[in-house]
């Protein structure tokens, strides 16, 4: 691929960019940024987060303007706050070798005076979100009439946000002969829309799909049954103790939910979604930037176009309905030539999402195995014994108080000494994981099992289910396009949850039958009530039927994993691998 200079950027810009440690253009910054330079067309640019689709608007614009013009040539439109600090932070760092160069940042949720001072000032680029820019424009504040150039950044976005009409009523204050260009990365209806009503002739770039850390990125699923899901998720931080990831969740109600248990037990997290203030946002983002944080628990819609560099990990708490919505997920970490690990949560009938996001990505995920009570000590207690042997010793401190210590510390030797030093810090992991189970799927439901058998209760289990299920009935079936994974989903959606426990499932052509736990059933059966599905009107009721056919039977091994063997057990710590290297890693069947 050529080089910057090659594609027409200059001077200046050249050095920031270098500074930056940008070595050549992405995808879409090759194919935009000549575009921008050469030409007045009109552009629509389709790729994904993390394909550096602001340097590919940001330099060209930058390269363009005309300092000596103080009025506004280029208005960067965008969905939020947080996207629209972080563009303008981003430009001004592209133009920090172009002097003279202004750029202002317009958004809501924020005191308007000093916005409209700094345009005021003169401002040669404005980032704005749609609101705040229409009331800016309103109050005769910012003066479009010299925009040479609009940007809609995240456009299926600001357009799913319902910012359409504030789009089409700032649209109509630019001069006619100035050149759009839309980035998004889903052209929607929607878009579609906006480009047939206000662009003319314009040239459709789609970049390729490859994030610019795809192939940093290396993908792992676990899985456990849905109940266990938010152990397993202990047990991954635990397993990684310097992880810096965000945790996706599907709903609002599970963010808060997750991040506080983590909070509760521990954990070095918070939660970013759509029921905070704006201010509490930024509280948020601010802790997590700066690494106050370890883990951000967050819904798509809220950490959308958010750039975070450097995270180690993404987890998927749940995956996403669309297997879209992974790509942008993952491509979120193994950034900037970095190496990153997406991480994938989940139940034993989920498998078929990750085949889907395997065949329309050309992703390969491997499965990995549950992290033991054992595994975790292990790496916890290296990372102890890393920590004791690297901190930075404060001799001068330290120094007073060295005495008194090495006096009450005298009757113990060199081995009894670091056996304290690391039981001190080590033991609540200890306790902790002491008596750990196997949670990791199938094996642990089979012991279970096998355990009862021993103990000569067959029954049990079957009693025991049988008393907290509830059959219920639900019009839809597979000529519906309804399927278990589905069905599963319908019902951790209405029901803002991902735990609940769902027993046999049958899923009919027009109707099916599934077994719920008894104490959620009617929550479910109001939350689906009047719902639509593939068009039809949901309506869930309990069902006097008897089962007709078995199709899914969590109580039967040979439903549960018909294509999966046994897992084999593995031990915690490997000598040739050490304790921080690669995991024991299995192909799926
Ligand atoms: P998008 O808007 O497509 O989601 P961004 O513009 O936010 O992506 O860029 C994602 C990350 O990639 C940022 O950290 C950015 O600094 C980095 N980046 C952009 N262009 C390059 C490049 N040519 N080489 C290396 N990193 C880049
Ligand atoms: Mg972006």
């Amino acid at each position: 691929m050529n080089s910057f200079e090659e594609i027409g950027l200059k001077g200046g810009l050249l050095k920031a960019i270098e500074e930056l440690g940008f070595e050549k253009p992405t995808p879409i910054q090759a194919t935009t940024i000549p575009h921008i330079l050469t030409t007045n067309q009109d552009l629509i640019a389709a790729a994904q987060t993390g394909t550096g689709k602001t340097a590919a608007f940001g330099l060209p614009a930058i390269q363009l303007t005309n300092i000596d013009e103080k009025r506004t040539q280029t208005l960067v439109l965008c969905p939020t706050r947080e996207l629209c600090v972080q563009i303008a932070s981003d430009l001004k760092n592209f133009a920090k070798h172009s002097s003279g160069l202004n750029v202002v940042a317009v958004y809501g949720g924020a005191s308007i005076e000093p916005q409209m001072k700094a345009l005021n000032r003169g401002a040669h680029i404005v980032v704005g979100t749609p609101g705040r820019t229409k009331d800016l424009i309103r109050r005769k504040k910012l003066l479009l009439k010299n925009v040479v150039r609009v940007v809609l950044d995240e456009a299926d976005e600001m357009l799913t946000m319902g910012f359409k009409e504030d789009l089409e009523a700032i649209l109509g204050e630019t001069p006619r002969e100035k050149q759009t260009l839309l980035f998004s990365a889903t052209i929607s209806k929607a878009v579609t829309n906006i480009t047939n009503n206000y662009m003319n002739d314009a040239v459709e770039i789609s970049a390729s799909r490859e994030n610019i850390g795809a192939e940093n990125v290396t993908h792992l699923y676990y899985m456990v049954q849905a109940k266990n899901r938010y152990e397993l998720l202990k047990r991954i931080a635990d397993v990684n103790p310097t992880i810096y990831g965000i945790v996706f969740c599907r709903t609002r109600r599970e963010t808060k939910d997750i991040a506080n248990k983590l909070i509760q037990d521990g954990y070095n997290a918070d939660a970013l979604h759509g029921d905070l203030s704006q201010a509490q946002r930024d509280e948020v983002m601010g802790r997590f930037r700066k690494r106050h944080l370890q883990l951000l628990v967050a819904t798509d819609v809220a950490a959308r176009g958010l750039d975070v560099d450097d995270l180690t990990h993404i987890v998927n708490y749940n995956l996403p309905d669309e297997a879209e919505v992974y790509v942008h997920r993952s491509g979120r970490t193994g950034r900037a030539g970095k190496s990153g690990i997406s991480i994938v949560l989940i139940h034993t009938r989920e498998t078929n999402k990750i085949n889907e996001i395997e065949r329309k990505f050309g992703i390969k995920f491997s499965r990995e195995q549950v992290p033991s009570g054992k595994d975790i000590c292990t790496v916890q207690l290296f990372a102890l014994i890393d920590k004791i042997e690297k901190v930075q010793v404060d001799e001068k401190q330290i120094e007073p108080f060295l005495q008194t210590i090495y006096d009450k510390l005298e009757h113990l030797n060199r081995e009894e000494l670091i056996k304290h030093f690391v039981s001190a810090e080590f033991n609540r992991f200890l306790n902790y994981y002491k008596n750990a189970r196997d949670i990791s799927a199938p094996g642990n439901e089979r012991e279970e099992r096998r355990g009862k058998r021993d103990r000569g209760d067959r029954n049990a289990g079957s009693d025991r289910r049988r008393s907290v299920l509830t059959r219920l009935f639900i019009n839809i079936g597979s000529k519906n396009k309804l399927t278990p994974a589905r069905l599963i989903g319908l019902i951790n959606e209405g029901l803002d949850s991902g735990d609940v426990e769902v027993g046999k499932i049958e899923v009919m052509k027009t109707f099916s039958f599934f077994e719920l736990d008894s104490s959620k059933a009617n929550t479910l059966i109001n939350a689906l009530k009047g719902q639509s599905h593939d068009g039809v009107s949901l309506i869930v009721e309990p069902s006097q039927e008897k089962p007709k056919g078995r199709f899914f039977d969590k109580s039967r091994p040979s439903d549960q994993f018909r294509s999966k063997k046994k897992d084999k057990k593995r031990g915690a710590w490997n000598k040739n691998k050490g304790f921080g290297g690669r995991r024991d890693r299995r192909k799926r069947n």
